[in-house]
């Protein structure tokens, strides 16, 4: 073994968007943190959900109040602590003559949902004629067209920084974070956690490090990781699965996103505007395979083309026209009988008290409510502890990109580097923290990477230098997110695999290896 970690009070297994989360919280309070993760930040069940920091109108179905307010009120905290990553959106719901849910109960759930919002900081909702609906969106379908409604909620385009950003912080307060790390054993020791053992999954190195709790956040591995501790466990994890499909603008495309009854089972799905295209998911399927290979099946992707040609009649939206495609597992509590759609998405953190002391595992969550979940989550770990731990202060403490944001706009303007999709692009990803990047650029990398002029090469090296990057993917699909464009940035690999091998060192063959690597990946999106 080489390359011991020292001992922490905390170790968090999972760096999704509940383990950032908990690790910046747990720092923040002056914690000893240590987060491991087996890929990337963000490569799990985070980067691949519908995008959407959302109270969930569709709970409110299920009586699940509670559950709506805290989505509503984690709403509004995200909107003041991460405003370049969290953007309000206008979602329209069409009613049809043929819906299972009529004008009235889907007003009726709108007061709610806007009575649930105190404090909000979007707009209410309005209630559309047939008339009104075909005027605002001409290209839907009017046949048995009823009604329509208006709501706001909010989007997180790159859900992949708001999780990176979270990491950002943890290690500004001293957490170490270790990402491309594998944790193969959680150890025991009389009845309680000491410490874990992981592999670095690039370079081999295996280590150990001591921690008085582990906090298994590894979304929808939570069971096997509770297996490396060689103890018997009643699983915790009932996966669901979700796909979604990007395509391009198409003919008659809305302008706002859409939250359509699908004909072939009256499940809720999303055409969501996003990126400069279309999200269209999710699918919602019981799992219990092998996580590694999820992958939108073909019955998923025809129902969610055939569900959008049936609203949207002049898209006509074939395989041909998706870009690529999604899947991931939902990490829900186990309950194998009853719909999908009713399974609750309320979280649990739950101490395994009957594996070890110490040990805390988190069941189900959402990208929406992953803050308080990581309050509440460092509240255990401090009773865990016997430590009575400062106040919690996430709710108001901004993310490290919401600073600055004027001045880097001004910055970057003044630059006359990019062309103005590309500064506001840069914004979009970095927020205040493109001042950091050009810093960088203004030091060697004085280039821009695409025709377009919308990407700066000193990203690459940003990526590595200050933002934990270690391999092309990382880059190209976790940090600069041109991974998520309709040519998923193919024509920027060479020149990405150029600059990133000078940065880290390659030699001829583990750039190859790693361009080759990346072009699987981008390929294995594919429809
Ligand atoms: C289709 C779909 C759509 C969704 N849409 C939304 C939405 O619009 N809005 C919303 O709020 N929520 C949404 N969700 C829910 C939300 O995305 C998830 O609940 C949330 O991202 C779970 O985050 P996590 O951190 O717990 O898990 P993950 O993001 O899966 O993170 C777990 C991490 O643990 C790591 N790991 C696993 N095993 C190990 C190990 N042995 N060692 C080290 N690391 C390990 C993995 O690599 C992974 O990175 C959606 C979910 C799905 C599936």
């Amino acid at each position: 073994m080489s390359d011991d970690l020292e001992n922490f009070d905390v170790a968090v297994i999972g760096a999704g968007v509940n383990g950032a989360g908990i690790a910046r919280d747990a720092a923040m309070r002056g914690l000893r943190v240590a987060v491991f993760d087996q890929d990337d930040v963000c490569s799990g069940t985070s980067a691949i959900s519908s995008r959407l920091i959302h109270g969930g109108l569709r709970y409110l179905e299920y009586g699940e109040i509670p559950l709506v307010f805290e989505s509503l009120r984690e709403r509004i905290t995200l909107r003041k602590t991460a405003e370049h990553l969290v953007k309000p959106i206008r979602i329209c719901i069409p009613i049809y003559e043929s819906a299972r849910r009529g004008p009235l109960l889907i007003r009726i759930g709108m007061i709610l949902y806007d009575l649930l919002s105190v404090g909000k900081t979007v707009p209410g909702h309005d209630m559309l004629s047939r008339d009104e609906a075909i005027a605002a969106e001409p290209g839907l379908e009017r046949s048995g067209l009823r009604a329509a409604a208006r709501y706001y909620d909010a989007q997180v385009a790159y859900a992949e920084r708001l999780v990176l950003e979270n990491l950002l912080a943890a290690r500004a307060a001293g957490a170490a974070i270790r990402t491309h790390n594998r944790v193969d054993r959680i150890h025991i020791e009389h009845g309680a956690v000491a410490g874990l053992s992981y592999t670095d999954t690039i370079t081999g190195e295996t280590g150990e490090c001591g921690a008085a709790v582990v906090v298994n956040a590894a979304g929808p591995w939570v069971d096997s990781v509770l297996a490396t501790t060689g103890k018997r466990f009643k699983k915790l994890i009932g996966g669901t699965k979700g796909s979604h499909i990007i395509v391009s603008p198409f003919e008659g495309a809305p302008a706002d996103a859409f939250y359509v009854e699908a004909a072939a089972d009256g499940r809720p799905f999303f055409i969501i505007p996003w990126n400069g295209l279309y999200l269209i998911g999710t699918t919602d399927i019981r799992y219990d395979g092998d996580l590694s290979e999820v992958r939108a099946s073909a019955a998923e992707v025809d129902y969610l083309l055939e569900e959008t040609n049936r609203v949207f009649p002049a898209a006509n939206l074939g395989r041909d026209d998706i870009h690529y495609a999604y899947a991931g597992v939902r990490p829900l509590p186990q309950r194998s009988r009853g719909p999908e759609g009713s399974i609750t998405r309320k979280h649990i953190i739950k101490r395994n008290r009957r594996i070890a002391r110490g040990l805390v595992s988190i069941i189900g969550g959402k990208l929406t409510t992953y803050r308080h979940l990581a309050e509440q989550t460092v509240d255990k770990v401090g009773k865990v502890l016997g430590r009575r731990l400062p106040e919690c202060r996430t709710r108001a403490m901004k993310l490290p990109g919401a600073y600055r944001i004027a001045e880097a706009r001004e910055q970057l303007e003044a630059s006359q580097l990019l062309a103005e999709g590309g500064v506001e692009r840069l914004l979009g990803v970095y927020g205040g923290r493109a001042i950091d990047v050009l810093a960088v650029q203004n030091g060697d990398f004085n280039d821009v990477l695409d025709e377009r002029r919308t990407v700066l090469a000193a990203e690459v090296v940003f990526a590595i230098r200050e933002e934990m990057a270690r391999t092309l993917i990382d880059i190209v699909h976790r940090r600069l997110m041109v991974g998520l464009d309709a040519d998923q940035g193919r024509p920027l690999y060479e020149r990405i695999a150029d600059i990133a091998g000078n940065e880290l060192g390659w030699g001829e063959a583990t750039r190859n290896d790693q361009l080759k690597a990346l072009v699987d990946y981008s390929d294995s999106l594919g429809v």
